[in-house]
């Protein structure tokens, strides 16, 4: 198979400040990978999809710079985002990344120097050379990425709790209250949690406070 023609749909790519976990704060390219295999993104597929908290729009290509592009093509819009000539620090996301990421685009990535972060569900396999793989286990899913830089748990998911991957091989575990009518139950909740258990780390969704994309 030729992958030089291998393309990507992507539904945004923008240049903001990483909101959530380790990496709060940094200043990032996020590229919005179409598509994910726990939801369909359809609200009226949200009731009997495995993950039901969504919060993201992840359908089709038609957000800012979103479209379907080689590996060429997206370096080069990633590249022209970038403020200045320091490393290139970009948040692969969704969706589910990992349904479209592949071995090719990676390498195309490091060859240009790219720093790559990953956002993951963990239902798929990564391919080698992601500098920061971050995994989010989706209760209901089979978790099959068990090893990483950084664990992020949306807190509380009746059956997905802290104990079920406090013993995963990552360097960091966060925990992200679940977002919607009962942040703030879920934030004191989470908390306590982390009070309890210094193991984990509260995530809180930054860029929700900073009004940002
Ligand atoms: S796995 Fe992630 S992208 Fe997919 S539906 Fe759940 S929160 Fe959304």
């Amino acid at each position: 198979m030729n992958k030089i023609g291998k393309q990507y749909k992507i539904k945004e790519i923008f240049y903001t400040l990483q909101g959530e976990g380790y990496h709060a704060g940094r200043p990032a390219i996020f590229v919005r990978f179409t598509g994910c295999n726990l939801w369909t993104g359809r609200e009226e597929d949200r009731t009997s999809a495995v993950c039901q908290f969504c919060d993201t729009d992840f359908i089709g290509t038609d957000g800012q710079n979103g479209g379907v592009y080689s590996s060429t093509e997206l370096v080069e819009v990633i590249k022209s985002l970038w403020p200045d000539d320091s490393q290139i620090f970009i948040v692969c996301t969704g969706g589910e990344p990992l349904l479209q990421l592949d071995q090719f685009l990676v390498d195309t990535f490091r060859k240009n120097k790219i720093y790559i972060a990953v956002e993951t569900n963990g239902t798929k396999l990564a391919p080698k050379g992601i500098d920061w793989l971050c995994v989010s286990p989706k209760a209901g899913s089979e978790l099959l990425l068990t090893k990483g830089q950084e664990l992020k748990l949306v807190y509380p998911q009746k059956a997905q709790l802290p104990p079920t991957v406090a013993h995963l091989d990552f360097d960091h575990f966060y925990l992200q209250p679940m977002d919607g009518h009962w942040i703030k139950a879920h934030t004191h909740e989470t908390v306590l949690y982390c009070l309890a258990n210094p193991q984990w780390k509260i995530s809180i969704q930054l860029h929700k406070i900073l009004g940002i994309d």
